[in-house]
């Protein structure tokens, strides 16, 4: 199945939809309800996810939510080696999509799709038409006007091709509701070290955080972007990265300022996720959660987490001081 037959046509989106098909913030709500309707798979995730277990931790003053999400396994657990990548069928390749699965366009190239493994409310996959990898350099502006385009309901985020992305042959970003994410929340009143104040962009890490995240507050792309890649740079140079550095990021867009979180990160997977016995941890955090919705797929692991775990996690996964 290609892609064209895989967009979904504005007379069948149209009977979901709440109000005139217009931008984004209409589609995709319609786009969910389409597909809850008509694929089970999605439906059933869908149902399971409204009654998921979380217990909540205190870490050096932040909150965490750690989720319990069993189907999670495919994605903590994924094999992302070269060779693995390579001897599967991708899975967000046109052809190999369940039947039932459809999208809206964004742009030119990219398409909405429902995530059927979903850790948030909406999670979304907008994925790239083409086969090609993860990769943010060239398209970091994608990013912020995917962000815009979503409107304020919703937040945007990347996964690094070794840093996360479960498919990082083939480009992909993820949406999903803003609903209870401890980092949006906490950003507000966090205290802060800026590194910028300028009129039309400040940078600032948050002071003693759980993480360290870099954030970039602004109104206008070009000058966010160029503060992108210089860091980007930087990045690569305190990391000495030979292809991409290791990074998550986050955005979000609010009329009329965009709101960057840049996780540079030490390594991929925490020690605990590769230990024996008690020891075993399978936490193997991407984007979501690092904004403090931690994704625990074993049952015996989310019962014995404690703050200090996540805390250590936390600490040894993203690099610091990067500013
Ligand atoms: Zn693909």
């Amino acid at each position: 199945m290609t892609w064209e037959s895989r967009i979904i046509t504005d007379d069948a989106l149209t009977a979901y939809a709440r109000e005139p098909l217009t931008d984004l913030p209409v589609r995709v709500p319609a786009l969910i309800q389409q597909q809850l309707a008509t694929w089970p798979m999605l439906r059933n995730a869908t149902e399971a996810l409204a009654q998921v277990q979380y217990r909540e931790f205190d870490v050096k003053g932040s909150r965490v939510l750690a989720q319990f999400n069993p189907a999670r396994i495919v994605s903590t657990a994924a094999k992302v080696d070269t060779a693995s990548i390579q001897a599967r069928p991708c899975f967000l390749c046109a052809e190999n999509l369940p039947a039932e699965e459809k999208g809206v366009l964004f742009g030119n190239n990219y398409v909405v799709l429902c995530n059927p493994f979903p850790v948030l409310e909406d999670h979304l996959v907008i994925s790239e038409q083409a086969h090609t990898p993860q990769a943010i350099a060239p398209r970091f502006t994608d990013l912020l006007e995917l962000t815009q385009a979503m409107g304020s309901e919703y937040f945007t985020l990347y996964n690094g091709p070794a840093c996360g992305a479960s498919a990082p042959d083939h480009h992909h970003f993820q949406a999903c509701s803003r609903k209870n994410i401890p980092l949006f929340t906490e950003v507000e009143n966090w205290p802060r070290d800026y590194v910028l104040r300028e009129s039309d962009l400040e940078v600032f890490t948050l002071h003693d955080y759980r993480l360290n995240i870099l954030v970039a507050s602004g109104s206008k792309m070009d000058t966010i972007a160029t503060w992108f890649h210089r860091s980007l740079h930087r990045l690569a140079s305190l990391t000495a990265a030979t292809a991409e550095p290791l990074l998550n990021l986050v955005v979000t867009y609010d009329p009329h300022h965009w709101m960057v979180y840049l996780f540079p990160r030490k390594k991929h997977r925490p020690a605990c996720y590769y230990a024996e016995g008690e020891e075993k941890l399978t936490i193997s955090p991407a984007g979501i959660d690092l904004t403090g919705v931690l994704v625990v797929p074993d049952p015996h692991h989310f019962a014995r987490l404690t703050a200090p775990h996540i805390a250590q996690i936390y600490e040894e996964i993203t690099l610091a001081p990067f500013a």
